[in-house]
């Protein structure tokens, strides 16, 4: 189906899905534990299609490619070497597909796009005056070097038995649980830090830098200072409280290193064939670029409803967003 099908464009040519931004119905009073297990086991819902995707990329790099668990135990460069060229085929190979396909082939033209501006290619702002360089060099330079480092620093504390590893068969409930409950995880992480790097002095230090990307196609979701990127990779440390496998570092870090590329694909919908297109569930956080002070989570906990910055897309929330900046300001002059 066509673009004016699923929303409309202002006089600006801004595309606005017509379906508000909305959760699942999960972590709603009164419960409504039907609502929640349908959305639980639906196509799309909690696990499918992204989830699964991660949590598949991130136990296949962990059970074939990497090297086994003893070999970190010292800290080589030949490791770090594999992992970082593991890291790296992965984020090309994915973001490069998002990019590809919606920005070099533009196989769908501007349909479904938010911003009906493609990125400028000469701006002072970005690092070698062009947003799509800047973008990749520090995904590559800082992202997956920092996800490295996590991964490396991580498995050498297991490898050496500073926290014990459980064996799957024997533990293959809590194993199961535990990968499952991966997504959540990063939600709540991810609300948390990115609150923080809203705050002064790390927003001008550092998440100004990913902020840059107001027109953001999908290499833009990794690019961060390296200080944003320290704290964004750092979920995978909470694994280290638990009964641990390396899977779980290796799923989180996956989850946390490719779900920015949907997530900053800078179109709502995603053309597959001539009838077929799929959301990439990315207008909550395409709004955060657009307007800075709302929708600080990404992902399915209401988060940003219970503490009053969500953004649903209507034109009443925006209102809400515009009165509550024009109390900040307020209060910051008096
Ligand atoms: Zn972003
Ligand atoms: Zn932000």
């Amino acid at each position: 189906m066509a673009e004016s099908n699923y929303g409309h464009r202002d006089k600006k040519g801004h595309y606005k899905p017509d379906e508000r931004i909305s959760y699942p119905a999960v972590f709603v009073w009164p419960l409504k534990p039907i609502g929640a297990l349908k959305w639980v086991f639906s196509i799309p819902g909690y696990f499918v299609p992204w989830n699964l995707f991660y949590v598949l990329v991130g136990l296949l790099s962990w059970f074939y490619f990497s090297p086994p668990l003893e070999a970190y135990a010292q800290l080589n460069i030949k490791v770090f070497l594999i992992a970082f060229a593991r890291n790296s085929v992965l984020v090309a190979l994915y973001f490069g597909a998002f990019h590809y396909r919606l920005y070099t082939q533009r196989a769908q033209d501007l349909e479904f796009k938010f911003n009906p501006r493609w990125p400028s290619e000469k701006s002072k702002q970005f690092m070698f005056g062009n947003q799509n360089i800047d973008n990749i060099f520090l995904t590559f330079a800082s992202g997956v070097t920092i996800w490295t480092g996590f991964e490396i620093g991580i498995l050498w504390l297991a490898a050496n038995e500073y926290v014990s590893v459980i064996n799957v068969q024997e533990n293959w409930i809590y194993f199961i649980s535990m990968i499952l409950l991966v997504h959540l995880w990063r939600d709540l992480h991810f609300y948390l830090i990115h609150r923080l790097v809203h705050s002064e002095p790390l927003y001008a230090m550092a998440h100004r830098i990913h902020h840059k990307n107001i027109n953001p196609g999908p290499w833009s979701g990794l690019a961060m200072h390296p200080i944003e990127h320290l704290f964004y990779f750092s979920c995978a440390l909470l694994y280290l409280l638990f009964p641990f496998h390396p899977a779980f570092v290796m799923v989180t870090l996956v989850h946390a290193g490719l779900s920015p590329a949907p997530g900053h694909a800078g179109f709502d919908r995603i053309r597959t064939s001539k009838n077929r297109t799929f959301s990439s569930d990315s207008y909550a956080h395409y709004l955060h670029h657009k307007y800075f002070e709302c929708n600080y989570a990404d992902g399915i906990l209401p988060l940003d409803k219970w503490f009053g910055t969500f953004h649903d897309g209507s034109g009443e929330a925006q209102e809400r967003l515009r009165h509550r900046l024009k109390e900040k300001n307020k209060k910051a002059i008096s």
